[in-house]
């Protein structure tokens, strides 16, 4: 059964028209920039709020697995043993603490899609399935019957994917699928791996394969200052296009740090220091060198 972060619904960012988006929990990178950590491991995660907590103990006193300990005033917590199971988050008066991830069934998730069919029908809009990483879940037939359900209603399925997934997974749910938005952290392997974790070889020939198969694509290029953003890196991405592979858009995403308080709540690092937007000046001159393609190209998702 996927674990879900949220079911966002109104949802203008994340394809055409109105949407319902559903974050779903796990992902097999690690991007240093992500603002969705809290959807990187599959398992539900305890988040905590040191300006809520006032140390009083309780959540300690309380969990039956005993992975809370005191130490001067704050509860510190051995994630490893901590079996999601919320009674802290429960009980907690301050509303310090707050898990994230919920299992639901493919049905629950169809319902949630269809509720707002009307306001698809009128923007021509749909459902978005993002993440963490939807091509990702396991078992993931069971995307596919959810992918499958939006299409037999009517309703569009866009899919949000960094494309780090076994090809089979994009050749099933083609036939149900509006959609792509489609990742490209990095063009160089060493850069990608240093920085997302995997090597981009993956990525790159799903990203052939799906243009070869028909796929409506719409490119995705994070832009993180200093790591990612040469002229370099964007005329790798223009001759990569230019190679033949055929996308509807291009949108570029200068970073923001939306979800750095979050790596805290999760008791993680964030290596903020080395993480800043292109200036806008730059943006546009890597805009120019992607407009070569004749493609769209946006600011923003
Ligand atoms: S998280 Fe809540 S229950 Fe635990 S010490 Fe802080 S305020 Fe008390
Ligand atoms: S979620 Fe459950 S197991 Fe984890 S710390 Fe809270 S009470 Fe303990």
């Amino acid at each position: 059964m996927p674990s879900v972060i949220d079911i966002q619904k109104y949802s203008i960012h994340d394809g055409d028209g109105i949407r319902t988006s559903i974050f779903f929990k796990g992902c097999p990178l690690r991007c240093a920039w992500c603002h969705n950590p809290e959807s990187q491991q599959k398992k539900p995660e305890l988040l905590w709020n040191r300006e809520k907590c006032t140390g009083c103990g309780w959540c300690a006193e309380i969990c039956p697995q005993k992975t809370i300990i005191m130490e001067h005033g704050v509860p510190l917590l051995d994630r490893e043993r901590c079996t999601g199971c919320g009674n802290c988050v429960i009980e907690c008066l301050e509303s310090a603490r707050s898990l994230s991830g919920e299992y639901k069934t493919v049905r629950q998730l169809l319902e949630a899609g269809e509720k707002d069919q009307i306001f698809y029908e009128e923007s021509g809009g749909g459902v978005t399935l993002s993440g963490g990483e939807v091509m990702a879940i396991q078992p993931f037939e069971e995307i596919v019957e959810l992918c499958r359900g939006f299409f037999e209603k009517g309703i569009s399925v866009f899919i949000d994917t960094s494309g780090f997934a076994p090809w089979e997974r994009f050749d099933s749910i083609l036939p149900y699928v509006t959609a792509f938005l489609y990742d490209i952290k990095a063009m160089d392997p060493e850069t990608h791996k240093k920085w997302v974790g995997v090597d981009n070889k993956l990525i790159l020939d799903n990203l052939r394969k799906l243009s070869a198969a028909g796929g409506d694509i719409r490119l995705r290029l994070p832009l993180i200052s200093g790591i990612n953003d040469s002229r370099e890196q964007i005329e790798a991405v223009l001759k990569l296009l230019q190679g033949g592979i055929h996308v509807r858009k291009i949108h570029l995403l200068p970073y923001h740090d939306i979800g750095k308080n979050k790596y805290a709540r999760l008791g993680r690092e964030y290596n903020e220091a080395a993480l800043a937007p292109p200036t806008p000046e730059h943006l546009e001159e890597l805009a120019e060198i992607l407009r070569q393609t004749g493609v769209p190209v946006v600011m923003g998702g």
